[in-house]
């Protein structure tokens, strides 16, 4: 039994991540590309932010990358 967490796009409000907060907790700090809207989102305290260091070259996770290599992370 899980209970899942969704994570929104500090931007547009859509939802990048559904996960359980022990997974989200694993993620603090990293960066997320929205797809809707291009913004990165920087995942801290279980809620996505705005990132102030924007650089999409650093440490950008997309959701598919993320999907794909799940344990690289
Ligand atoms: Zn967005």
């Amino acid at each position: 039994m899980y209970d899942f967490s969704d994570l929104k796009c500090y931007n547009c409000q859509s939802v990048i991540l559904s996960l359980p907060p022990m997974e989200i907790a694993k993620l603090n700090g990293l960066n997320f590309h929205c797809d809707c809207c291009g913004h990165q989102n920087l995942l801290q305290d279980f809620k996505f932010v705005k990132n102030p260091n924007i650089d999409p070259y650093i440490n950008v996770f997309s959701i598919d990358s993320f999907l794909l290599s799940p344990k690289t992370i």
